[in-house]
Parts: structure tokens; sequence; C-alpha cells
């Protein structure tokens, strides 16, 4: 045998390695076992990446004794799809940890809880939207949570040869499955989960191609400013509508969250920043839980923050703001607004307020909705935070009970499917593209 061909037999093996991994973590995802709700995030990301991988097996196919070069790019091809797969690989491989699965259990339960009701109204509307997977919360050494969609705070190792930081997360952010990052720090901290909302927020904001949609609601509540207030508003834009999203969905208990995280903002961002000011980003979400029918409890907590909160001229736009990007209708949703796709009501407060009390008195709480149960978390952190600490592990295990042993597939496909291939396929050519425009 000729050493290029054994060189096409060696690359064939090194195909096949990888695929007999992605069947052996996609076999953990059955009813029972320890994947088995992220079935449907990794049945696509497997599927995608096997798109991209045919790609490479068609490169193998061509090297010959005068293409040398093919099989060095082959070869990186074949990296790049490691290194892929490694970037969900470690975020799925943490379930496997009795003490991060539990509480990443009821994280991904609440992102999902968050982002669930848009994306039925999206697919309602456009019922040929195929759509992302329910976001996957992973683990990272930020100071905050984010979500996947900004470059700043994202960078991967960059051997010799390999996708930069920046192409990289354009492959990735392509991949069906959103990914929010959580703090180390909060993993077992459950008063700060609802700051994950907020995340949710920008994940609804990207994937279901809200961006217009809000430049345009945002205009119409601050068109009569003066122009350096209107440019604010505008460079806001995307951190507002989380922070008003994150209301919608978390209720008073994001407000709170929010207060606390904002109590130590960390160094000022260099140049302008996209997000508001911290009292800008509190009077934003009392606005916008005054706009959700919660005015009783955004009076109390105005009472609680102080006047501070609601002091400089921005402050004072922050109600027709969130008005109009909770109120205005989105074409993309059928035409609802955001507040009557996305609640978090009178009742859900009740509730949480029941089993706060209950919480504190060393009883099992209640209510079995995700939502409630972190809502009722931070409630019984503000009131009594040593008492709660002590008994934070009885919520956290209510919630854990309440996660049914179904998967929790956004998509009726069954393990993704040809578009997916497809896609997988097209991101041989971004890789590549990427890769040539490097060199
Ligand atoms: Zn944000």
């Amino acid at each position: 045998m000729s050493r290029v061909d054994r060189r096409r037999v060696e690359l064939d093996v090194k195909l096949a390695a990888i695929e007999h991994e992605l069947a052996l973590w996609f076999g953990d995802t059955g009813r029972g076992l320890p994947l088995r709700k992220h079935r449907s995030q990794l049945g696509r990301v497997v599927e995608t990446l096997r798109g991209l991988l045919g790609r490479v097996a068609e490169q193998v196919e061509l090297i010959g004794p005068d293409s040398v070069d093919t099989a060095y790019e082959a070869q990186e091809n074949l990296l790049e799809a490691y290194r892929v797969w490694e970037f969900f690989r470690s975020k799925f491989a943490l379930r496997y940890q009795d003490g991060y699965r539990r509480p990443l259990a009821v994280a991904d339960e609440y992102a999902w809880a968050c982002y669930r009701p848009v994306l039925r109204a999206a697919r309602s509307a456009r019922p040929d939207l195929v759509g992302k997977e329910p976001p996957l919360v992973h683990l990272s050494g930020a100071f905050s949570p984010y979500a996947h969609l900004r470059g700043d705070r994202f960078t991967v190792e960059e051997p010799a040869g390999a996708l930069n930081s920046d192409a990289f997360q354009r492959v990735v952010l392509s991949l069906p499955v959103p990914v929010v990052g959580m703090p180390w720090h909060q993993v077992r901290h459950l008063p700060d989960f609802p700051l994950l909302a907020h995340e949710a927020g920008h994940c609804v904001d990207h994937d279901f191609e809200l961006a217009d949609d809000i430049e345009d609601h945002l205009y119409l509540a601050v068109r009569d400013l003066p122009a350096a207030r209107r440019a604010d508003w505008d460079r806001w834009g995307s951190e507002a509508f989380a922070d008003c999203f994150a209301t919608l969905a978390a209720g008073p208990a994001y407000v709170s969250a929010l207060a606390d995280f904002l109590s130590a903002p960390g160094p000022p961002a260099e140049g302008p920043s996209a997000h508001p000011p911290p009292d800008v980003r509190l009077s934003l979400t009392l606005a916008a839980l005054d706009v959700a029918g919660l005015t009783t409890h955004a009076d109390a907590l105005r009472r609680d923050l102080g006047p501070s909160s609601e002091d400089s001229p921005h402050a004072l736009d922050a109600p027709s703001v969130a008005a109009a990007l909770l109120g205005e209708p989105h074409p993309w949703l059928g035409g609802r607004a955001l507040k009557e796709v996305v609640t978090f009501s009178a009742r859900h407060q009740d509730d949480a307020v029941a089993a706060m009390t209950a919480v504190l008195d060393r009883r099992r709480p209640r209510p079995s909705d995700v939502r409630t149960l972190v809502a009722a978390a931070r409630l019984a952190f503000d009131h009594a935070p040593r008492e709660f600490t002590a008994v934070q592990d009885v919520v956290l295990q209510r919630a854990v009970d309440a996660i049914d042993d179904g998967t929790r597939a956004a998509t009726d496909r069954r393990d993704g499917g040809p578009g997916d291939r497809e896609a997988g396929a097209a991101l041989f050519d971004l890789i590549n593209e990427a890769r040539g425009a490097a060199r």
C-alpha cells in the first residue's frame, strides 16, 4: 500500500473515531439516562457535526499523490470539528457529577421556562420555523451570567492553523443550541438564578430575530428626546430589552437579584457601555413590573431601593421605554406584544410568597413551577439570608423533583434531520473561508 493510500486509511479511522464518540454520547440521552433532558440539543449538535464531517470525508477521498495539502487540510478540518464538539461536550460532561447535575438541571429548566413561551408564539406565527433548541446553561469564570451572543467575553485556545476566537464564535453560534454561561460561584446560590432570565432575553432577541422590532419600538418611546439621550437609548436597546424581558419572566425576583448584583458593579466599561447605568436599569425593571400589572410589588421595591434608584433624566424615560418594549406588537410573534406572551402574574407572586414562608419554616414548598420556586428562593434570601441558605437545598430538591423524565425538545423533528446536516455541510465552508481569510 502506498503512503498516500495509508494516509487515507488513517484519516478514515480518525473520522470513524469521532463518529463513534458522537454515537456514544447520544446513547446516553434515552429515558432515565443522565443526558435525557439534552436529547434534542445533543441530537441536533450531532447531526450538524455529521454534516460537517461528511464534507471532511469527501475531502479525504480527494487525497492523492499530488495533493499533500489536501491531507493536511482534512486533518485541520477534523480537529476543528473536534473543537466544536468539545465546546458542547465539556458542558454536557458536567451533568454527570451529582454536585453540578442538580443545580444545572434547575438552571436549564429555568432558562427553558423563560424561553419556551416565546418559542411557542414564534412557532404559531411561523409554522415552518425550525428554530433552536432550549438554551444550555454552563458554568464559566465570567463575572455575571452571559449569553454567547456578544463577542466580548469569548476566547478559545488558538493553536496554529485553528480558527481564531471570533471565527470560532461565529461557527458555534450558527449551531442550533443557544448557550448561556453562569458564573461558577452562582451554582449553589439559587437567589441569583433570576439573572438567567436576562440571558434568556438575549437568546429570545437573537433566535427569533426581534432586533429590528426592538429598535422600532424603542424609537416610538424616545423619538422626542434630545439627540444625546436618544443615542444612549439606541446603544442600550438590546440590554434594555433583556432587562424588561427578564422582569416579565421572573417577576419582582429579577429586580431584587439585579439590585444586589448592581450594588457591586465592578470596574467601569471602557468607552460607551451597552448597559444602561445601574439606576436606569433598576428604573426600567420597576417600570416593567408596572407594565406587567405588579404595581404593588413595584412600589414595595421602590421603597426598599430608595430614591437613588430613579434620579437621572434617563430614569425618567424608563416608563415609556418599558411600555414600548413590552407593549408594542411583534410581527414575528403573530402580532402579539411580549407582555401577552410571557407573564409572571400576581398569582405566581402569591404562590412564591407562600413557598417562601414554607421554606423558612423548614417545610417542603408546594409549587412545582420552576419560576415560582426560584422567585421563592429570592424572596426568602431577601427576607432572611442566613436562614434561607441553611435550607436552600429543600427548594433545589423540590425543583429537581418537578422535572419530568421526558425530553425537552423544542422541535418536533426526531434527532435533527437533513436541515442540520446541510447546515453542518455549510459550516465546512464557513470554517474554510475563515481560515483562508486569516492566512
Ligand atoms: Zn445583557
